[in-house]
């Protein structure tokens, strides 16, 4: 047997010593595999070049020439380096700042191939800051007359090294690379060999074979993304949980106690759980829904079905405050009336060691039926007399292990998972393949409507005036800044200041909290607690008040740089506002400079309907960002993109289904290197589901 490739170090190759070798390390590789696996993060066609005199202005291009001049300009305060670039149709002028010794590498009469966004500048065409390359003569065959890939890099690694590097190794190794993806499935979805297609993602010959080099990549990703996702769900319910016992009625006993009629989806909602709790295989079921849909009243179902059969349940939410707020919640609906026999507590770590100590006791003995708390609902000391219904808010602040260890506590209990983050179905398929969703997309009747405005920065002092305005009339506020501190590097407004400066001069007399993501747990819940008794008029924050509060007095929002928050984030910080029956405002300052951050705000100012705030997202940023980066697995799947590849997604799921039907220890000849890729690349799925 030769030598595993991710068993031969990078080093081993010629010229790669130990400083490139480390170097390497930085982008991901150690490995010869670790290098083929490195991937473009784009690629430039120069097969053909754009003639100068053809560029357009406003977009970026690609262009290639000689220098024909090089100098340094001393009226500059920057210390530019400029060149003039000529090709045989016209001349382009370039500019790099504070890179002096640039001066030192640009030398008139070589070629240069220059990418970047051209613009009119005194009447000339200019790139500002582009990237480059110099070519040399004996390079040409790898970086020019081809599409020329283009790698992620770090400093002291460029192109033309890793061009040459790449090259080198795939004429070594691309043969020996392994096939992840069995035969059979291979020749059925009409694959191309794994070493044609690293092949062709690197040096690709045409457009067409590039494509199929990538959609080879991209299905294998999604193949044993989708093997752990089915894997993790199979470790689930494929066990023996409690069926529970619901008489026919209980629905409708349900919907009699509350203050108020659900809503269609709601009911729905609530049908789901209901059939699944009946059953004897544990639920696994997600509950989508913007903030205020009512999830968490669905989710009470089913803690009242779980104690009307003996059981208990639990509900886990990621903060003090969200936590007590379902407490409060759920005596405010139940307390008086027929569910009241229902036993709740409160558990979050700021509960008194005393009381602590009974309430577990109490769980014990089953004394309580219902317990809601954070993650203070881990502790290894908590036992359950029988926990027959797990409810966990926010999922996506949580990690799928904290998932398992809240349900361990019970003998495969139900689990229901609640979401205010919307999820195209297209993701939802890649991430939660394992879980059954429930969609809440209707909000319940009465609420106010929230109008959504855009200014300039600009407009500060009068924006300002009219939250005064509105906070004397009673309303509350909050005003939101991307950082909690200034910085040097960027000329933002942050919120500790701000704090500062507002309570001095826009808002004096009125009284102001400030919350960050710096500042400790307890001090923000604090805060929070006031500004929720109306202690405070205007709260000075930072994204932190993303997730689920429901503050409905609240109704007026003010995002100050709002071009620096993503789509989703704004979307979620909006939600915080329209919880109450008046109208709402939202103020969006802000001063967008990418055609990105226009199209943002565009967006946000136009729906606040969530999923399509979500799929507008997920076109602009991509899936690796969408959630954030730890946790999902999404960051692995570097050449596929759930969004646009949906056809080979479903493909990929589609024979992982199978799969995993036949053989789900993957032991089978063809899936031991499944799983040893899977445990290399996913290795925190596979703990899972073999502890599962
Ligand atoms: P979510 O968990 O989706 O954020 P909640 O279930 O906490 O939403 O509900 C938000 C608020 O709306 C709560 O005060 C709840 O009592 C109330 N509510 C829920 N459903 C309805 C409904 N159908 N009609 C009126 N109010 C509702
Ligand atoms: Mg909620």
């Amino acid at each position: 047997m030769p030598q595993a490739l991710s068993e031969i170090p990078i080093q081993f190759i010629k010229s790669v010593g130990p400083s490139k070798a480390k170097l390497l390390a930085n982008l991901g590789v150690s490995s010869v595999e670790d290098l083929l696996y490195l991937f473009p993060h784009r690629y430039e066609d120069r097969s053909t070049f754009t003639p100068i005199a053809m560029l357009q202005a406003g977009l970026p291009q690609t262009a290639c020439g000689r220098i024909v001049l090089a100098r340094r300009n001393y009226y500059s305060k920057n210390k530019a380096v400029e060149i003039t670039v000529k090709d045989t149709s016209g001349i382009i002028h370039c500019v790099w700042f504070n890179q002096p010794y640039l001066i030192n590498i640009f030398k008139p009469g070589q070629e240069i191939v220059l990418y970047g966004k051209v613009d009119i500048f005194k009447k000339r065409l200019q790139m500002t800051v582009p990237d480059f390359e110099l070519i040399a003569k004996e390079d040409r065959s790898l970086n020019m007359g081809r599409i020329v890939p283009v790698y992620p890099l770090t400093r002291g690694i460029n192109q033309r090294y890793l061009r040459k590097l790449m090259d080198a190794c795939l004429g070594l190794y691309a043969d020996r690379l392994q096939d992840i993806v069995p035969q059979a499935i291979r020749s059925k979805q009409r694959l191309n060999p794994i070493a044609q297609s690293i092949r062709q993602i690197h040096f690709p010959s045409d457009d067409a074979q590039k494509q199929k080099g990538i959609d080879r990549i991209a299905f294998e990703e999604f193949f044993l993304f989708q093997i752990c996702v089915i894997l993790r769900r199979l470790s689930i319910v494929n066990k023996t949980g409690v069926a529970h016992q619901l008489s026919p009625t209980l629905i409708e006993h349900y919907k009699a106690a509350l203050p108020f009629a659900l809503t269609g989806a709601q009911t729905k909602a609530i049908h789901d759980i209901a059939a699944d709790m009946a059953k004897t295989r544990p639920m696994l079921r997600m509950v989508q829904g913007d903030v205020g849909c009512g999830k968490t009243v669905a989710a009470f179902f089913g803690c009242m079905a779980a104690w009307k059969n003996n059981k208990q349940s639990a509900l886990m939410a990621p903060t003090e405050i969200l936590a007590q707020q379902h407490f409060f919640n759920f005596q405010k609906l139940f307390v008086p009336g027929p569910f009241e026999a229902i036993k709740a507590a409160l558990l979050i770590s700021s509960t008194p060691a005393k009381d602590k100590k009974t309430l577990y006791q109490e769980l014990e003995r089953g004394k309580i039926d219902l317990v809601i708390g954070t993650h203070a609902l881990l502790e290894e000391t908590i036992a359950f007399k029988n926990l027959s219904f797990v409810v966990i808010d926010e999922q996506h602040k949580f990690g799928v292990n904290q998932r398992a260890l809240l349900s361990a506590k019970g003998t495969n209990p139900d689990i229901l998972i609640m979401t205010a983050t919307p999820i195209p179905r297209t993701l939802c398929l890649t991430l939660y393949g394992d879980l059954d969703v429930s969609v809440i997309d209707e909000m319940p009747p009465g609420r106010g409507k929230i109008k959504t405005y855009r200014f300039p920065l600009a407009k500060a002092p009068s924006v300002y005036q009219k939250v005064r305005e509105l906070v004397l009339q009673g309303a509350q506020a909050y005003i939101i800044y991307p950082l909690v501190d200034e910085s040097e590097k960027l000329d933002l407004k942050a919120a500790k200041d701000q704090f500062v400066h507002l309570q001095k001069f826009e808002f004096q007399g009125l009284r102001l909290g400030l919350v960050h993501g710096r500042m400790k747990r307890e001090e923000t819940d604090e805060i929070m607690e006031k500004f929720k008794k109306h202690e405070l008029d205007i709260l000075v924050a930072t994204t932190i008040l993303e997730v689920g509060i429901d503050i409905p007095n609240a109704n007026v929002m003010l995002i100050e740089h709002a071009e620096r928050f993503g789509l989703s984030q704004l979307h979620q910080l909006r939600g915080r506002i329209g919880r109450g029956a008046q109208d709402a405002v939202c103020v969006l300052l802000g001063d967008p400079v990418t055609q990105e951050a226009a199209m943002r705000l565009d967006a946000i100012a136009q729906t606040t309907d969530g999923f399509r705030i979500a799929e507008e997202d997920l076109k602009i940023r991509g899936p690796g960002h969408y959630f954030g980066r730890h946790q999902h697995g999404l960051n692995e799947l570097k050449m596929s993109n759930p969004v646009t590849q949906i056809e080979i997604l479903e493909k990929a799921r589609e024979d992982a289904v199978i799969l995993t039907k036949n053989d789900p220890q993957l032991n089978g000849m063809e899936h031991r290197l499944i799983k040893e890729t899977i445990k290399k690349r996913y290795p925190q799925y596979l703990d899972l589901i073999l502890a599962g």
